[in-house]
């Protein structure tokens, strides 16, 4: 579902919302690689509550032997008037990638709105410059789909075989994929970006940094500092902290 780009996306309701607890319950899954698993879910009035926007994120509470473990995880396909969603997992050893393996429908879980937000780059980018991986693929997409007019240049860590299988939404007229597979701790990823970023960046791109939470802090730092890019059109968060 194509998510119309606009202004406010982080309006009143939003606002108001902050905070509040809602219930998703599983109606379905598929396992769409080895490594990467879809479930679908009921969305307990969330996006009829908040509304949607791009690369919009929630807070899920897993339950981690009795104690509660929040994380966050990216809306995929929000349909507001189905009330329904999917949430895309890259799995790994941790509790919410159990809970992905494991869950049945009809399970639920509790997710707290809090956070997510999206301000459109003003002026429209003349490129997108990606940096993601496996857990931001979702967040990635959605940057693409709310921007279809823009070309992208996409730098992704792969970190398993059958990454090559992901759910990607590219079009291949706009859309460049640099695969750069993930060896010390993102090292190559960082080496490959300086590499060839400042042949692509200028003030009139924007840049989307979105990976492990030290190589993101890296490259966005590189891009502000030693690119001296304006800060509005560097936007970094890091999804996942590495051991
Ligand atoms: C705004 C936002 C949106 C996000 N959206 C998504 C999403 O849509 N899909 C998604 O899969 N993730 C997403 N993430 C990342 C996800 O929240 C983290 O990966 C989280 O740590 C997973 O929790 P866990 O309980 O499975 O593992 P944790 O208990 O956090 O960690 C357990 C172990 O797994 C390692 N680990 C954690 N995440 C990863 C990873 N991605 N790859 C490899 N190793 C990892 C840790 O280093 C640790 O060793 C998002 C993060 C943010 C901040």
């Amino acid at each position: 579902m194509g998510i119309a780009v606009g202004h406010g996306w982080q309006g009143a309701v939003l606002k108001l919302m902050r905070g509040k607890d809602f219930t998703f319950t599983v109606t379905g899954a598929e396992q769409v690689t080895e490594d990467y698993r879809r479930v679908h879910f009921t969305d307990g009035g969330l996006l009829a509550a908040a509304g949607v926007h791009p690369t919009m994120w929630v807070r899920i509470w897993f339950d981690n032997a009795g104690k509660p473990h929040q994380r966050a995880y990216t809306l995929v396909d929000p349909d507001v008037e189905a009330g329904t969603f999917s949430l895309e997992f890259a799995l790994h050893d941790g509790v919410a990638s159990h809970w992905a393996r494991r869950c049945a429908p009809g399970d639920t879980v509790d997710a707290t709105l809090q956070g997510t937000g999206f301000e459109a780059p003003d002026p429209a980018p003349a490129r997108l410059l990606v940096v993601g991986d496996p857990a931001s693929l979702p967040a990635v997409n959605s940057l693409l789909d709310a921007l279809p007019d823009v070309p992208a240049t996409i730098w992704f860590e792969t970190q398993n075989a059958s990454d090559e299988d992901l759910p990607f939404r590219l079009d291949p007229a706009r859309h460049e994929l640099r695969r750069v597979p993930r060896r010390d701790g993102g090292a190559d990823l960082v080496a490959r970006v300086k590499a060839e970023l400042p042949a692509l960046a200028d003030p009139a791109s924007y840049v989307w940094i979105a990976c492990d939470t030290a190589t993101t802090r890296t490259l966005a730092t590189y891009a502000r500092k030693e690119l001296a890019l304006p800060k509005e059109r560097v936007h970094a968060l890091g999804y996942w902290r590495a051991d």
